[in-house]
């Protein structure tokens, strides 16, 4: 990789680890285009891992197994979730588990009260059993 020279179209010094000038975006010789940064959008070197301008991180870890992978990349390299609408689907997903588990406990506490139905201590029971489920649910 050419490391030193000027711009060909404005003449300015090019900028280490971008691929295209800092200035007026030409493309640098030599140089494997990579991440445009979000952020300040200048074009960085593929194998940069942040913006080399504003420090911008190119990478983001996956919502579900915490892998880093290129904000260019359209899913995990580890676990292969989509990252479009990943933080939404991880949301959904917790509230259903806790749905889920919130269902569980009532199932279970649906069972005890049968089971206790009719004797006298059956209406702590069930209140206990709601502060339970009330509980789980926050
Ligand atoms: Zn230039
Ligand atoms: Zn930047
Ligand atoms: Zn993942």
């Amino acid at each position: 990789m050419t490391t030193t020279g000027v711009c060909e179209n404005c003449g300015a010094p090019w900028h280490e680890n971008l691929a295209c000038c800092e200035y007026c975006d030409v493309p640098i010789q030599g140089r494997v285009a990579g991440i445009r940064c979000p952020s300040c959008s200048e074009v960085a070197t593929a194998d940069a891992r942040a913006c080399p301008c504003c420090q911008q991180s190119f990478t983001k870890g996956c919502v579900f197994c915490g892998q880093a992978a290129f904000l260019t990349a359209g899913s995990c390299p580890r676990c292969h979730e989509a990252f479009e609408g990943a933080e939404e689907r991880k949301a959904q997903r917790d509230h259903e588990a806790r749905n889920q588990q919130i269902v569980g406990l009532a199932t279970k506490g649906m069972s005890a009260i049968g089971q206790v139905a009719g004797s006298s201590g059956s209406r702590q029971v069930i209140g206990s059993l709601v502060d339970m489920i009330i509980k789980a649910g926050r």
